[in-house]
C-alpha cells in the first residue's frame, strides 16, 4: 500500500504556490531579492507604498474609483513579506475579487500567524514570490535553525517562511511545527516523513511532556530569543505513527515578540 499521503489542509496552499512560481517564471525574475513591487506597476492600476498602519493590521489592500490602493508596514524583518502578502491578494484572482466586489478594502494579518484561509493563502503565495521555486530548490538549506537563518538572509525573507519552505523541498525527513501557549499552531512534514507514515500535524495538540519545547512554554514569562537544542526523541510522541519507530532530533527557535516557538524535527538516517 502506498503510504504517501498529503495533509488536504496543504492541498491548495501548494496550488498556491505553483501560481506565484509562475508569475515569477513570467517575469524572468532570476536575481535575488525578489522585489513584489514589480507587480505593482501604475499600468496595472495598483499603488503601493509603505505606510505606519499604527499596529491596526500588517497590510491593507484598497479598491477605490477602479484602482487597487496597497499599503503595507515598513518592518526590518517582515516589510518585505507584508508587502508581498498584499500582491497576493492583489494577484490570485478570488482575492482580487473578492475585494473588489465586496467591501472595497481588506485589513491584513501576514507572517502565518493567523489561521484565516484567505490570510494563510497570501502567505504561501507571498512565501513563494519572495523564494521562487526555481532559484530555492538549488539552495535549499538542511532543516537545521542556523542555515535556514542564512536562507532567510540570502533571500531576504523571515526566518519562519524560509523553514516552511526548506521543509517543503528537503530531501530528508523532517518537520517543522509552529506553537503558540504550549499548543500546536499548524506544522508541515516533508515528503520524505509523509513516505515513513507521517503526514500531518495535529492542531491543537499539546506538546510532548518531555519536549525542549514543551519546557520553554512552562515558562512563558520568560521564552528565550534564538537557537535552542533539543533532545532525541520518539516520532510517536509528537505524531499518530503508522510506520516503525522513528526517532526525531529536536530543534528549537523562540521568537518571543509574536509569541511562538518554532520546533523542527528531523530523523538523520542511521
Ligand atoms: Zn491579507
Amino acid at each position: 500500500m502506498d503510504r504517501m499521503r498529503k495533509d488536504p489542509a496543504w492541498e491548495r496552499l501548494d496550488d498556491i504556490q505553483k501560481e506565484a512560481d509562475s508569475y515569477v517564471r513570467n517575469a524572468n525574475i532570476t536575481t535575488l531579492p525578489v522585489d513584489p513591487g514589480f507587480w505593482c506597476r501604475a499600468e496595472d492600476d495598483i499603488y503601493a507604498k509603505a505606510l505606519d498602519l499604527k499596529g491596526e493590521c500588517d497590510g491593507l489592500l484598497v479598491f477605490r474609483d477602479g484602482t487597487f490602493h496597497l499599503f503595507y508596514q515598513p518592518d526590518q524583518y517582515r516589510g518585505r513579506f507584508n508587502f508581498a502578502h498584499e500582491v497576493a491578494h492583489f494577484l490570485l484572482d478570488e482575492h482580487h475579487q473578492a475585494i473588489r466586489d465586496g467591501r472595497g478594502e481588506h485589513k491584513s494579518q501576514t507572517g502565518f500567524i493567523t489561521d484565516i484561509q484567505m490570510e494563510r493563502e497570501a502567505d504561501c503565495f507571498a512565501s513563494a514570490l519572495l523564494m521562487p521555486e526555481s532559484v530555492f530548490w538549488k539552495l535549499c538549506p538542511d532543516p537545521n535553525f542556523r542555515d535556514i537563518g542564512r536562507t532567510a538572509a540570502a533571500f531576504d525573507v523571515s526566518l519562519t517562511s524560509a523553514a516552511i519552505r526548506t521543509v517543503q523541498y528537503t530531501p530528508l525527513r523532517a518537520a517543522l511545527i509552529v506553537s503558540t501557549a504550549g499548543k500546536v499552531a499548524w506544522g508541515r512534514v516533508s515528503e520524505g516523513l509523509a513516505r515513513s507514515g507521517i503526514y500531518d500535524v495535529k492542531k491543537g495538540k499539546s506538546l510532548p511532556p518531555r519536549s525542549k519545547s514543551c519546557d520553554i512554554w512552562s515558562k512563558p514569562s520568560c521564552i528565550p530569543s534564538g537557537i535552542v537544542e533539543g533532545a532525541e526523541s520518539c516520532a510517536s510522541e509528537w505524531f499518530a505513527v503508522y510506520s516503525h519507530p522513528l526517532r526525531l532530533w529536536e530543534e528549537v527557535f523562540c521568537i518571543p515578540r509574536f509569541g511562538t516557538v518554532l520546533t523542527l524535527l528531523t530523523a538523520y538516517d542511521e
